[in-house]
C-alpha cells in the first residue's frame, strides 16, 4: 500500500494575523514578511497568497488527498512573534493530532530566550525547527547564538528546516541571498542535526564543496514552491534534483498557502502541485517523495 501523502511545507497564521495581514505586520514590526507574503503580483494583480484558517487547510488537504501537513513557522524578525506562532501551532496540533504536525520558530538573536522557547515548544508537542533563515533574520551562521540553537536542535532530536534561495533565481520582493556554502558548513558542523533545505536547497548540489555535488548524509531537500521558482512544464528540476540528491533525500512540500499557479487561478496549490508531481516522477520515486521519507524523519522526532 502506498504511504499516506504528507505535505512537509505548509504555513498557517493565527486569526489575528489573517484578519488584516498588512496592518498586523505594521503593528508587529514584521516588514520583511509583509513584503513577501502580503502583496499582489505585478503581472496578474492577484495576491501572492490567501490566509486560510486551520479548517480551510484541512478542507484543502481533503480535496487534494493529503493525509498530514507539517506546519512550518516563519522566519520572523521578532522573538515575540515566534512565540505567538508556536502557541498557535501547538493548539492546531492538539486539535488535529491525526492530520497536523508542527515545527517551532525562533529568532536566534534572542539568545537564551530563544533556546528556552525551543525547549518549551518541544514540550508543547512541536517536533522540529523551521522554517528558519539566519540570513533573513540577521544572525550570522557562525554567531554563537546560532551555533547554540543548532546544538540544542541536535540534543533534542529536532530536524531543522531552513529557507534557501536559489542563487540563480529571479528577483522577488524580500529575496535574500543565502550562500550555499553556509548550508554545507552547517551540515558538516552539526552531523547530529537533520537538515531539510527548502526549495530544493537552492540546488545545493551545484555548489562546489569538499564532497563534490553529493548531499551530506544529514541533509534532505524539500520541493516547496517548485512551480514558481523552477518553472512548470519542464521535467528539469525533478530529474536533476532526484538524480543529484537521490529520491530518498527529497521530501514533498508545497509552500501552501502560497499561490503556486498565479496564471491559473482555478488550480489550487495543494491538489494542483500533487497532480503535477505525480506526472513528473515515477511511481517508485513517488512513494518516498510524497510521504514515506518524511514520515520516517518525523517518527524519529517525536
Ligand atoms: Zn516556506
Amino acid at each position: 500500500m502506498a504511504a499516506p501523502v504528507i505535505d512537509a511545507h505548509v504555513h498557517l497564521y493565527p486569526p489575528d494575523v489573517n484578519r488584516d495581514p498588512a496592518a498586523w505586520a505594521a503593528v508587529h514590526g514584521e516588514s520583511q514578511w509583509s513584503r513577501m507574503c502580503v502583496r499582489t503580483r505585478k503581472a496578474t494583480g492577484r495576491p501572492v497568497q490567501d490566509f486560510p484558517s486551520v479548517d480551510e487547510l484541512l478542507r484543502d488537504m481533503d480535496a487534494a488527498g493529503v493525509e498530514r501537513a507539517v506546519l512550518l513557522g516563519w522566519y520572523w524578525q521578532n522573538q515575540t512573534t515566534c512565540v505567538a506562532q508556536n502557541r498557535f501551532y501547538a493548539e492546531c496540533v492538539r486539535a488535529h493530532p491525526d492530520r497536523l504536525s508542527a515545527f517551532a520558530t525562533v529568532q536566534a538573536n534572542a539568545g537564551e530566550v530563544a533556546l528556552d522557547e525551543v525547549r518549551r515548544a518541544k514540550n508543547d508537542g512541536l517536533i522540529g525547527l523551521g522554517e528558519l533563515s539566519p540570513h533573513s533574520q540577521g544572525v550570522a551562521v557562525d554567531d554563537e547564538r546560532w551555533l547554540a540553537l543548532m546544538t540544542l536542535a541536535g540534543e533534542l532530536g529536532m530536524p531543522v528546516n531552513l529557507h534557501v534561495t536559489e542563487p540563480e533565481s529571479a528577483a522577488y520582493p524580500g529575496r535574500v541571498e543565502t550562500p550555499l556554502a553556509d548550508f554545507r558548513a552547517m551540515a558538516r558542523a552539526f552531523p547530529q542535526v537533520r537538515f531539510i533545505l527548502a526549495h530544493w536547497g537552492g540546488r545545493i548540489w551545484r555548489a562546489t564543496g569538499e564532497a563534490g555535488g553529493r548531499l551530506p548524509g544529514n541533509v534532505w531537500v524539500d520541493t516547496a514552491a517548485t512551480p514558481l521558482l523552477y518553472g512548470g512544464g519542464e521535467a528539469g528540476i525533478w530529474r536533476e534534483g532526484l538524480a543529484a540528491c537521490g529520491p530518498e533525500r527529497v521530501v514533498w512540500g508545497t509552500d501552501y498557502p502560497l499561490a503556486l499557479y498565479p496564471t491559473e487561478p482555478d488550480k489550487p496549490t495543494m491538489a494542483g502541485f500533487l497532480a503535477e508531481t505525480r506526472m513528473k516522477v515515477s511511481a517508485t520515486e513517488a512513494g518516498g517523495l510524497l510521504g514515506g521519507t518524511v514520515g520516517r524523519l518525523l517518527k524519529t522526532s517525536r
